[in-house]
């Protein structure tokens, strides 16, 4: 039934005539009855964690959490784990493991599954059920609470009712865990081709009030006639639209995280006040709490803090400059993704992404003609500046600077020496 790849045969071969059993678990086991692409292997042995080290000495290999060896190859990845306890049995070791489907193990000797707890039978019927008695196995690790929402959503499989039962009982328990492994795992949950399932089963079974409590605000929260959806719903179609990629769909999952905290009446609607850079400070706070990089971070608040484009085809090619500069020549593209995704989750049918493709399409020519220039690319720089108004050095340099970007962002041609010079001469300083 199962194949692996020379790297995955070798290593067993290695520890199995070091005397000590090795097979494969994990994910490649799911992956290959699903008939799925096996990115990761995973091995558990009987031979100690020092032992492992010694055998594969002359690999590339670290240390990751735990006890585990990882092998890393180019596409490719080879975790080597030791049975959690070190005298007990392969059995004692799956008994361990947390869901049925991730219970199992391939003797590649006599090409056998091993599966106690009737892994591939869940597998068949597209359920995830912890091992044994649910409530215990959460309760080992809560971490598996997620790991159970994750799964279902990767897989597209249901929790078995007991299970899921399980885990609302011990949602709380999310408060125990080191908050970079709920990250690891909402990371992962994100990256799903369909995440909003997730989220709306981590919402109901009242996970997602530990973890994300700002998004619960918005459940219930209707918007205006622009929406079809509630907040909270509005930011699940959204996720949906961007493609995968983590800081979109960060970006997606957060882009209108303060608009509960900002909506006020007006008139029979409601609006919703800077509700975008509120946005980008809440999303900061949740990312800083769900320790994501300072980077990431920034990458994913600067884009909330712009996705309000209101493009319309009278904007002046200037303004497409300005727009460009104002997201970053990297980012730009990002924002038009996220933007579009959000018109389009607002589910009025009436989305104005047209007007977007043709943004796109002017977007796109600015930059190949590289006409949204930055500071830097002004044909002068500040010594010019200083030399030919005679000024000393400090901020109202920048400021000048600043001025002639503006005009040549509107009249790119005048972006050269004698142009700007002939500028300042004639109307100096802002
Ligand atoms: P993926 O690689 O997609 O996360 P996986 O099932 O291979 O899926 P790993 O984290 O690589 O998951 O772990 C390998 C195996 O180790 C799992 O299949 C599972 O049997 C066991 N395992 C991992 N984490 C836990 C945990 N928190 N509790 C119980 N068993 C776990
Ligand atoms: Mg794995």
């Amino acid at each position: 039934m199962l194949r692996p790849p020379s790297f995955v045969s070798n290593a067993l071969t290695r520890l199995i005539d070091a005397g000590y059993e090795a097979l494969i678990v994990g994910g490649a086991l799911r992956d290959t009855v699903l008939n799925r692409p096996i990115p990761d292997w995973d091995i558990a042995t009987s031979a100690p964690c020092e032992r492992i080290k010694d055998l594969f000495s002359d690999r590339k290999t670290y240390h990751l959490r735990h006890e585990t060896v990882t092998i890393v190859l180019p596409g490719n990845r080879l975790e080597i784990t030791p049975y959690r306890d070190p005298h007990g049995t392969l059995i004692e070791d799956l008994a361990r493991r947390d869901f049925t489907i991730n219970a199992m193990a391939y003797d590649s000797l006599r090409k056998n599954l091993i599966d106690p707890w009737e892994g591939r039978k869940d597998l068949a019927q597209r359920v995830i059920r912890a091992t044994r008695d649910p409530d215990l196995r959460f309760r080992e690790d809560p971490v598996r609470l997620l790991r159970g929402i994750r799964f279902a959503t990767e897989l597209g499989f249901e929790i078995h009712p007991q299970t899921r039962h399980a885990m609302e009982a011990h949602a709380h328990l999310l408060s125990r865990v080191a908050r970079e492994r709920i990250r690891e795992e909402l990371i992962k949950l994100l990256m799903c081709p369909h995440p909003s399932r997730g989220f709306r089963t981590l919402s109901d079974s009242g996970m997602l009030k530990q973890i994300i409590p700002e998004l619960c605000e918005g459940k219930g929260v209707e918007q205006n006639i622009h929406h079809q959806y509630t907040v909270f719903d509005h930011a699940l179609e959204t996720v949906e639209r961007v493609p995968p990629v983590l800081h979109l769909r960060l970006a997606a999952l957060l882009h209108d995280i303060a608009k509960p905290r900002v909506r006020t009446p007006e008139g029979d609607t409601w609006r919703f006040l800077d509700h975008a850079s509120e946005s980008a400070h809440l999303t900061v706070q949740i990312m800083a709490r769900l320790r994501f990089s300072r980077l990431l971070t920034e990458k994913v608040a600067h884009l909330i803090g712009i996705h309000m484009v209101e493009y319309t085809s009278q904007w002046t090619d200037g303004a497409i400059r300005r727009l460009i500069r104002k997201a970053g020549r990297e980012n730009i593209n990002d924002l038009l993704a996220l933007r579009k995704a959000d018109l389009l989750a607002h589910g009025t049918g009436s989305e104005r992404t047209g007007s977007l493709e043709e943004l796109q399409k002017r977007v796109t020519s600015a930059l190949q003609n590289k006409q949204a220039p930055s500071i830097h690319e002004l044909a002068i720089n500040g010594h010019d500046v200083m030399e030919l108004l005679h000024l000393e050095p400090g901020p109202h340099i920048g400021n000048v600077l600043q001025h002639l970007l503006e005009i040549v962002t509107d009249k790119p041609r005048l972006n050269n020496r004698e142009d700007l010079l002939a500028l300042l001469k004639k109307s100096p300083l802002p």
